[in-house]
């Protein structure tokens, strides 16, 4: 390990000589190609197989051609909290860029592949909120309160888990001592106020889509039963017309029957 692990050629794109890992050999490039997936390895990337990093690239590749075809559509109609810039028609979003955050930058996320949100201020998750609990599964961070009593804040980020990429998409706030009664660090927490009202209106929307297709599926569910125990009564007059005209017997007919109702 370290220093004094093997190198030999990539096991991946046979080219550049690579570092060892479990069960061959990587190089930087076929590293970098991973992306952001390389999350995913944890700590120990070494402990990685070579199928693990030829998936994390394929997974890279897809996120990029995603980003490619979002890039080319994203019109951003709506601005929140001067942080967040919204295409309503997409349901697209990013954040934005620079200090004034004028421009969107970075990765496009679909509103619906926001899972939940979390706000830090040095340190202290002073609040947080689920978003798509469908996708929320096992997401448990307790909340510390900043004191009331400081003067100073050094950092403050909003953070949101998607679907889309293994790490959150943060939004820094503050990133410098800022002094707790200055316009500057109330700005922010009033940016960050609308923010969260927007993410509270995202949940609400699809927790309304959830409802429409459960809606949907117990309308088609309990508009099938009744069709289908008409179609089984008139097969069974049928059946008695065939038994009263002497066609079949009576013990056919009594078979026929229970078949059709199911007994
Ligand atoms: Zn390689």
């Amino acid at each position: 390990m370290g220093i004094f692990s093997k190198k030999g050629l990539c096991s991946i794109c046979g080219k550049e000589k690579g570092k060892e890992i479990s069960d061959g050999f990587v190089c930087k490039d076929c590293e970098l190609r991973c992306g952001m997936f390389i999350t995913k390895l944890g700590d120990n990337k070494s402990l990685g197989r070579v199928q693990d990093y030829t998936k994390l690239i394929e997974k890279n590749k897809e996120y990029l051609k995603i980003q490619e075809e979002r890039k080319a559509i994203f019109k951003p109609n709506k601005e929140i909290g001067g942080i967040m810039f919204v295409d309503e028609e997409h349901g697209l979003w990013s954040w934005g860029s620079g200090m004034f955050k004028k421009k969107p930058e970075g990765p496009i996320y679909h509103i619906y592949e926001i899972v939940s949100y979390y706000i830090v201020e040095d340190g202290d998750v002073i609040s947080r909120g689920t978003v798509n609990s469908s996708h929320a599964a096992g997401t448990k961070i307790v909340i510390n309160h900043g004191s009331s009593s400081k003067q100073n804040c050094s950092q403050l980020d909003l953070c949101i888990n998607t679907t889309l990429i293994p790490v959150p998409a943060r939004m820094r706030m503050i990133q410098s001592t800022t002094k707790t009664s200055s316009l500057v660090y109330r700005n922010s927490h009033r940016q960050l106020k609308d923010a969260e009202n927007f993410l509270a209106g995202v949940k609400l929307q699809i927790c309304n889509e959830q409802l429409k297709k459960v809606k949907v599926t117990v309308s088609t569910k309990s508009a099938e039963q009744p069709k289908q125990a008409d179609d089984s009564l008139a097969k069974i007059k049928q059946l008695k017309e065939l038994l009263d005209m002497g066609a079949i017997t009576e013990e056919e007919f009594n078979t026929k029957k229970k078949e059709l109702l199911n007994l």
